[in-house]
């Protein structure tokens, strides 16, 4: 198959302005489907073509299958990217794509179904030699008396997920054998209610791992590799907040080793596009929790390390193109961070959507900056608060964070309010500085200050 002529980007913000970028490089035409509340960005003029969808809310437009799989045919566009968040690892979405005779940039629709339910991808990994976390095998049956057997087995505490979860919802912790059947049925309950989907699952909890994920590459020619590995532990409300590659104190040898079942994984499964697999770590150990069929939010970390374009990658891949690089052609070199930033209060984080009055993104060496906002841009209340990313490059960690320092110093953003001052402060923090630190650093970092102010 050729290169694309033309392809219809069905998302919104800093991402769609990304792969708009990715596609112009390629020599691609773009279409932008957009909602009423986004017709002013400046990505959706720069598009070669824009379709409104549909209204502000994303149920109207951003997730209306009909609407975009129309924009497609009225354009004449052959391929469609989802980027993340949305539809993007939605498998009917996927599927209809397909069969209205579009190629979906992504995996096949039975990859990301597989991969959507936690309890199958979870057989598949383990059927594949990747480590996961100790639990139950597969769903949790009803009788109460296996489910405490199972429990004691597993040894407390155990966290019950819930197999359609996403987005940190749908799992609850159980510390004692009392507190167990109740927080079963309670999650069994949610489940149904969010995911329509009752089934759940039970895990060991680990108290204080990190969040450690590897970035893969397969064609549609049994061709796959690992492009490293991302530290994504800094988080709040299991939302990532600083990520960073490579991840710090991780020897290459056991990078290697999980990166290479994550390769062998994504053969087995037939799996074809860009994707990740998540991690804990803890004690040295990798245990996997889930599966991201998709181009992630920071997946510019990685391209930095690397120098490899992803979007891009994913887009050759669509294509029918084979990777033109091996294992042994990929090479890591120096470090990358990226600060997210989000229109909310740094203190209480609640969103502060609105216009930004004035604009002065940074510069200099190493600093790569992926936002579609500019002074005058409304940030619209109707979704999600990340206004952009800054990326730092140095050839060490220490450089790095030093470059990261004073770009967000000389960032200005003003008319709404955004987290850069907690960015500011935990790229002066001793914790985050020294590396390493687990998933629950920042909620306890901030609890703590909390408790100092007396609020
Ligand atoms: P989601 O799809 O909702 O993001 P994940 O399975 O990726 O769900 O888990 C989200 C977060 O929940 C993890 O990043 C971690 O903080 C916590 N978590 C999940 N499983 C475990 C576990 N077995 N032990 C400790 N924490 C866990």
């Amino acid at each position: 198959m050729s290169m694309f002529g033309k392809i219809l980007i069905a998302n919104r913000g800093e991402i769609a302005l990304r792969i708009q970028r990715a596609c112009r490089e390629l020599g691609i035409r773009t279409v932008v489907v957009h909602s009423e509340a986004d017709t002013e960005a400046k990505y959706v003029k720069l598009a070669d073509e824009s379709v409104c969808i549909g209204p502000a809310p994303a149920s109207q437009s951003y997730l209306n299958i009909p609407a975009i799989i129309s924009a497609a045919e009225v354009t004449d566009a052959e391929a469609i990217h989802p980027g993340y968040g949305f539809l993007s690892e939605n498998a009917d979405f996927a599927d209809k794509v397909e069969k209205s005779g579009f190629v979906f940039i992504g995996p096949y629709p039975e990859n990301i179904r597989a991969m959507g339910d936690k309890v199958s991808a979870k057989a598949a990994m383990i059927k594949a030699g990747v480590p996961c976390v100790p639990g139950s095998e597969g769903a949790l049956p009803e009788s109460p008396a296996e489910i405490v057997k199972i429990a004691r087995k597993v040894g407390y505490p155990v966290i019950i997920k819930a197999s359609g979860g996403g987005g940190g919802r749908g799992m609850r912790v159980v510390h004692t054998e009392a507190a167990l059947l109740n927080a079963v049925s309670l999650t069994r309950q949610e489940a149904q209610a969010a995911f329509s989907n009752p089934m759940v699952y039970m895990e060991k909890f680990l108290e204080n791992p990190r969040h450690i994920e590897i970035q893969v590459l397969a064609d549609e020619h049994k061709n796959a590799v690992f492009l490293g590995e991302r530290d994504c532990s800094m988080q709040r409300r299991h939302q990532k907040v600083i990520e960073e590659a490579p991840a710090p104190d991780l020897s290459a040898r056991v990078r290697d080793r999980v990166g290479e079942r994550c390769v062998e994984a994504c053969k087995k499964i037939g799996y074809r596009g860009a994707g990740t697999f998540e991690f804990l770590y803890e004690n040295g150990e990798f245990f996997f929790i889930e599966m991201n069929t998709r181009v992630q939010v920071e997946h510019p970390v990685t391209e930095m390390i690397t120098g490899i374009d992803i979007v891009q990658a994913q887009i050759r891949i669509a294509a029918g193109e084979k990777l033109p690089f091996r294992q042994r052609d990929i090479q890591f070199r120096g470090h990358a961070l990226e600060c997210r930033i989000n229109a909310e209060d740094p203190y209480k984080f609640t969103p502060s959507p609105g216009k930004i009055t004035s604009y002065h993104p940074p510069g200099g060496p190493g600093i790569r900056v992926d936002s579609h906002v500019y002074q005058g841009y409304v940030v619209p209340p109707h979704y999600d608060s990340m206004v952009g990313k800054v990326i730092a490059y140095g050839a060490t960690r220490d450089q790095a964070i030093r470059r990261m320092r004073i770009a967000l110093s000389e960032m200005v953003v003003e008319g709404i309010l955004t987290n850069i001052p907690l960015h500011q402060d935990l790229l002066n923090d001793k914790g985050f500085i020294k590396g390493g630190a687990s998933i629950h650093y920042l909620e306890q970092k901030l609890a703590q200050e909390k408790k100092k102010v007396g609020k």
